[in-house]
Order: structure tokens, then C-alpha cells, then sequence
């Protein structure tokens, strides 16, 4: 063993964030490595983070965590998708499913074949293709990896969950696996006067604790990352103009457990409707520059489905990333290393993607440059294409009843987003580029959810002979319909095998 190489880790933070990042640290590098979390009851986590994307399921594979348990004991429910309403234009809506839709014929994406069809004056919408959408129409739910012999694939699928109930869940993950909690006020910290490295970090109380790697998961605030280290931010507000959110949550007598995620589009922004097996979860996302706190929280109180079961509270927010998220010995996760709106749930997709890239380059020594230089690449590209995926939300939109939406529709959009856009416009193409989390479905799906149809599609879809290309289709429509009719109400399915602890 290299003599200098790191054996011990400070997580700093004791939200989502610190103890995801404790949990697999501990599965992955706990026997030699001393892992700390230190946190303080006198600062409340944000505790909204309860829509996740299907990527979940891996972090929850390579912990061992057992799906059935992960989901009672979070009183958490199951997610297809997205329903996405009058994002469009009012009146409209789709479903931003995480399953495949239809079937790729001759190496040639399947949207090509229902364009050439609608060419033909077909009227049959695209998700009708699709077994996501099929089930979530009729609230049902079962986890299917493929249907029946055919081969289309089944349903894809991710949770949602109590986001106070995750976080106890992931600490009795980690300290059964030897990770030790501190409970105290960090007030300062100290840093290397050589190096810069931060070498320990103050309690109020007077304790020190020192560590080799930092890990900052201390929210909005960045104690080390930014309080400490000035690494820097990079703002976004100019592509993404939210900056407040209201979370409430509220009860859910009056309303079915949906297995999908509701964004219902406002005046100055959106609404969140998250189901889960005890209550609702619901948020406000709203520009302060088109709409009063006082106005927005009214909208988002005459939305809800039951009654509130919490008093309101603001989350003022600034859309950005730190400007390096490994910088010196700190990593940071979280709300430290940046924002996002959770319009597609991915901000503890965004903390488990960094947990994983600084295990796969964990140092073996010295923390080397090349190391820190390459992490923080990956991270900036993945946030990246999440910003410009989530920009498209925005700009593609038909609203003419609101300055927010017009100004968002005439806005200019990153250059990557451009390119993108304009590729599919012109024959439906779509490319998967390095680094990009979300699959050319998803592309799709929202492209088209919010208007732009492509003016061509692949020649190679003309070659298939009117007939064949029906009963095509026709046999895809077939199949979805009657797989869907097979799975169970979601609610029974909650009910007969995750019910909430
Ligand atoms: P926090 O929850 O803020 O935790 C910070 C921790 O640091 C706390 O334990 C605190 O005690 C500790 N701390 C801070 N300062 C000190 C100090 N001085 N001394 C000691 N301890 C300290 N993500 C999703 O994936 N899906 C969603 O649906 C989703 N919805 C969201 C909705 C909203 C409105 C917001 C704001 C975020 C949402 N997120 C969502 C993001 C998600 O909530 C966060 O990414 C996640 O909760 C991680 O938070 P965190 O652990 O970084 O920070």
C-alpha cells in the first residue's frame, strides 16, 4: 500500500447527498478506508428530493438494496414517466415515458416508420406505441422486462419516495457498514498553508476533525467547496429563470396513487405532483422576476388535490454549477456542487453519477491533477446536456398567455441545444452524444411533446410495403394493449408487495 495513500474521508452533510455518498463508499472502499459523516440538527436538510430517474436501480443493484423493502420503507411509490401538462400550449399534454416505444426495424429508429405513416394521414399518436404509456392511461403497474415472447421490451421504471425516510433508510445502510456519525455545528475550517488543501474542519463545540478527502454535501451553503475554496459559480439563470420553489406536501385521500410524476406547467413557471403511499408531494417552481412569492404560493394552494398538510416554505435557488466540482482534496455532491430544477428529476441521479466517477478514480496516493482534471470534465458535460435537456422544456413552448413563456420561447438557447433542435427538425435524427444521461427517447418524446415535428424521416422507412408497414404497427398496438391489461392497479400492487412500513 502506497504510504500516503488516503484512509480517511470526511462527508460533510448529512442530507440525501452525504448519505448516498456514505452508503457507497462504505459498500465500495469501507474495510480501508475510516469514513466519517458530520452533520447538525440545527440545519434542516431540503428533504424534496422524491422523483427519481430509472438510473436509481443501479445505484440500488450495486448496494444490494432489495426493491420491494427500498420502496415500503420509503413509502415510496413506482414512476413511468412524466405527465408534462399545457407545457406545450394549454390544453395539451404528454407523457415523458422511460420506456422504449415501438421497435427499431432494419437499424432504423422507430419514429421514422410512424412519421412515414403519418405522412400518409395516420392520426395514431406515437405514445400509443408504447407500453409505459399504456399502463400509466390505466394507473397500472408491474415490473415487466420484456413482453411476453415478443421483442418489444417491458416497462422501464423508477421510484418515488419520502425523501426524509431515504436518508434514514441509507444511514442504517452505512453505519451497519462502519460509517461513524457526528452530530455537531461545523463554524470554520482550517487549510494546509502550503497545499491549500483543507486539512480539518472546526465544530462550534471546539472538536476538530481532520480528514485526507473531503466530501461536501452541505447543501446550498458549499461550506468547503465555496465558503472555504472559492471555487466559483457558474450561473444559468439567463436559460433558466427559475429561481424559487414552494414545496407542500398534502393528502392524498382525494386522489389515485399515479405511477408517474405530474409538472403542470403556471403562469411563471410549474407545479410538482408526486405520489407516494402516505401523501402527496407537491412544489411550486417559479421565476420571482414574472410572479410574487405571495401570488405563486396562492397558485400552488389552489392546485392541490387534498389538503395541506405543511405550511408552505420558499427554497431560493440560482440554476448553476460550481465551476470545478472536484477542487483541491474536495469533492463536492449535492446542492453543493450546483442546481438544477427538478423539472426531470435529476439531481440525485447527478449525486450518484459523481459517487460513481470518484470511485472509478478514486486516488491511489496523491490526488493527482489528471484524476481531478478528467472528473470534473465528465461532470461539467453531464450537467450540461441535463441543463440543455431541461431548457428544451422551456423554449419549445406555444404559451402566448404569459410574458415568462414568451420570453422563454424567444430566448437564445446554448449552442449545443441548437444543433441538436436543428438536426431533428430536419429529418428526425437524433444522436446520442458522450456524457448525455438522458436516451434519444426521451429526446423524442419531449421534442415532440412540445411541438417540433421533423419535416423528413429515414428513406429507408418508404422501403417497407404499405401493407407490411400497417400490420407492423398494427401488431405493435396489438401487443401493448394486451400486455398493459395484464399488469395490476398500481395501488394494488403497492398494497400486496411494498406496503409502507
Ligand atoms: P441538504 O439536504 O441541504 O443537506 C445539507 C446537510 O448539510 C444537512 O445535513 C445539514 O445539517 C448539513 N450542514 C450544512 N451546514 C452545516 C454546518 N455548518 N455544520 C454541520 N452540518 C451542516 N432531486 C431529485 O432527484 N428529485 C426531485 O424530485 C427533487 N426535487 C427537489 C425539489 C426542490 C425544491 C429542491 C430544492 C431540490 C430537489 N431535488 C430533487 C434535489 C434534492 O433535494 C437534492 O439534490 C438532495 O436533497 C441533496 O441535498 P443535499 O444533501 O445536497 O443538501
Amino acid at each position: 500500500m502506497k504510504p500516503n495513500r488516503i484512509k480517511s474521508v470526511l462527508i460533510v452533510g448529512g442530507g440525501t447527498a452525504g448519505w448516498m455518498a456514505a452508503a457507497a463508499l462504505s459498500r465500495f472502499l469501507g474495510p480501508s478506508l475510516s469514513i466519517t459523516l458530520v452533520e447538525s440538527d440545527q440545519i434542516a436538510t431540503v428533504g424534496v428530493g422524491e422523483a427519481t430517474i430509472p438510473q436509481i436501480k443501479h445505484l440500488n443493484a450495486a448496494l444490494g438494496i432489495e426493491e420491494r423493502d427500498f420502496v415500503a420503507r420509503t413509502n415510496g411509490s413506482f414512476k413511468l414517466g412524466i405527465e408534462f401538462i399545457d407545457w406545450h400550449r394549454k390544453g395539451a399534454a404528454y407523457l415523458h415515458n422511460f420506456g422504449s416505444i415501438g421497435l427499431n426495424l432494419q437499424q432504423v429508429p422507430f419514429h421514422h416508420y410512424w412519421l412515414r405513416e403519418r405522412s400518409e394521414g395516420a392520426t395514431t399518436s406515437l405514445w400509443d406505441y408504447c407500453l409505459n404509456t399504456a399502463a400509466a392511461r390505466d394507473m397500472r403497474f408491474a415490473p415487466m422486462e420484456k413482453v411476453g415472447s415478443s421483442p418489444l421490451s417491458g416497462i422501464g421504471y423508477a421510484y418515488h419516495f419520502d425523501a426524509t425516510l431515504y436518508g434514514r433508510f441509507l444511514r442504517e445502510y452505512a453505519e451497519q457498514r462502519g460509517v461513524s456519525r457526528i452530530e455537531g455545528l461545523i463554524e470554520t475550517c482550517r487549510q494546509d498553508p502550503q497545499t491549500g488543501d483543507v486539512s480539518k474542519v472546526c465544530l462550534q463545540d471546539g472538536r476538530e476533525l481532520a480528514a485526507d478527502l473531503f466530501i461536501d454535501c452541505s447543501g446550498f451553503r458549499g461550506l468547503l467547496i465555496e465558503q472555504a475554496l472559492e471555487t466559483g459559480y457558474e450561473d444559468w439563470t439567463h436559460w433558466l429563470p427559475c429561481d424559487r420553489a414552494i414545496p407542500v406536501p398534502s393528502s392524498n385521500e382525494a386522489a389515485p396513487i399515479r405511477p408517474y410524476t405530474q409538472s403542470i406547467a403556471h403562469k411563471a413557471g410549474w407545479q410538482w405532483r408526486i405520489p407516494l403511499q402516505h401523501r402527496t408531494g407537491n412544489g411550486h417552481v417559479f421565476s420571482s422576476a414574472h410572479m410574487s412569492e405571495a401570488e405563486a404560493t396562492d397558485t400552488l394552494l389552489d392546485n392541490l388535490e387534498g389538503k395541506p398538510l405543511a405550511e408552505p416554505r420558499m427554497i431560493r435557488f440560482v440554476t448553476g454549477r460550481r465551476k470545478q466540482f472536484w477542487n483541491r482534496n474536495v469533492v463536492a455532491l449535492g446542492l453543493a456542487s450546483g442546481f438544477l430544477e427538478p423539472l426531470e428529476s435529476t439531481s440525485i441521479h447527478l449525486v450518484q453519477s459523481g459517487i460513481s466517477r470518484l470511485i472509478a478514480m478514486f486516488p491511489d496516493g496523491d490526488i493527482a491533477a489528471a484524476d481531478r482534471t478528467e472528473y470534473n470534465r465528465q461532470m461539467v458535460l453531464e450537467y450540461e446536456r441535463v441543463r440543455d435537456f431541461i431548457i428544451l422544456h422551456y423554449h419549445l413552448n406555444e404559451r402566448t398567455d404569459s410574458d415568462f413563456w414568451q420570453d422563454c420561447a424567444a430566448m437564445s438557447v446554448p449552442d449545443s441545444l441548437t444543433a441538436k433542435m436543428d438536426l431533428f427538425r430536419a429529418n428526425g435524427r437524433l444522436y446520442h452524444r458522450e456524457e448525455d444521461l438522458f436516451t434519444d427517447s426521451s429526446w423524442l418524446q419531449v421534442m415532440l411533446g412540445q411541438g417540433l415535428m421533423p419535416r423528413g424521416y429515414h428513406p429507408i422507412a418508404d422501403a417497407l410495403p404499405s401493407d407490411q408497414l400497417a400490420g407492423f404497427l398494427g401488431d405493435i398496438l396489438k401487443i401493448v394493449g394486451q400486455a398493459a391489461a395484464t399488469l395490476p392497479p398500481h395501488a394494488d400492487y403497492l398494497a400486496r408487495h411494498c406496503p409502507a412500513a
